[in-house]
């Protein structure tokens, strides 16, 4: 292993405070590097395309917990609803009743997050505010057995303006307190607060995450 994976490795997580946890990235990046991190205790991985999916998860240990993190399609759902451990990007309530159906049939709950669009750029996907509210009002996620909403995912803007991203943290952080008392009061799975990527989760971190998802800064560049 010529990239120091290891050393980067110990790096972000002596970076993180207590209770915030990582997914570590690994979309486009070898098995090898997948292993290097595991081997020093990292378990929580995360990818963004279902057939490197596949190929991925039979070639590494059945211990690691694979998180979903990019934009699912719904003819995808049923390929990693047998193992996937979260989804974290869901962002309709199509994606949502797709992954209840097929987790119905494999006998599964799987955790999902519903992703927030807060950031500038109208190329990130995700439920705005009030469409985030209006499928929450509709009610129809409670009768779903199958999928279990453990919190909420976000983006922030592609920025150097620390200020910014620090809004943009804060508005998801208030929103999620919003839901949570709204309809989550009673549930104690409603708890993560996905957002923090390389550039940013030192900041994301300040307002609240208590998971972040990095790739580049544990594993390099990826090459596409
Ligand atoms: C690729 C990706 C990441 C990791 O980004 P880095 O900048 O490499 O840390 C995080 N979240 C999502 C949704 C991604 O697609």
């Amino acid at each position: 292993m010529e990239y120091p994976v290891k050393e980067n490795l110990h790096r972000v997580w002596d970076a993180l405070p207590q209770g915030v946890r990582l997914v570590a990235v690994s979309k486009f990046h070898p098995e090898d590097y997948v292993m290097a991190a595991y081997d020093e205790g990292q378990r929580v991985f995360g990818e963004s395309h279902e057939q490197e999916l596949a190929r991925k998860v039979p070639a590494l240990p059945n211990d690691i917990e694979w998180h979903f993190i990019g934009h699912l399609q719904t003819n995808k759902v049923k390929y990693i609803v047998p193992y996937i451990a979260m989804i974290e990007a869901v962002d309709s309530l199509k994606l949502l009743r797709e992954i209840e159906k097929q987790a119905a049939k494999v006998d599964r709950v799987v955790k999902v997050l519903l992703e927030l669009h807060i950031a500038e750029e109208a190329t990130k996907y995700g439920l705005t505010l009030d469409a985030c509210r209006e499928l929450l009002s509709g009610g129809e996620w409670r009768t779903m057995a199958h999928v279990q909403i453990c919190g909420l995912m976000m983006m922030a803007s592609l920025t150097d303006d620390e200020a910014q991203l620090g809004r943009e943290f804060q508005t998801a952080a208030d929103f999620f307190d919003e839901v949570k008392q709204q309809y989550f009061a009673d549930d104690a799975a409603f708890c993560e607060r996905s957002w923090g990527m390389s550039d940013d989760y030192l900041i994301a971190v300040r307002h609240h995450s208590t998971m972040v998802r990095i790739g580049t800064s544990i594993f390099g560049p990826r090459v596409y």
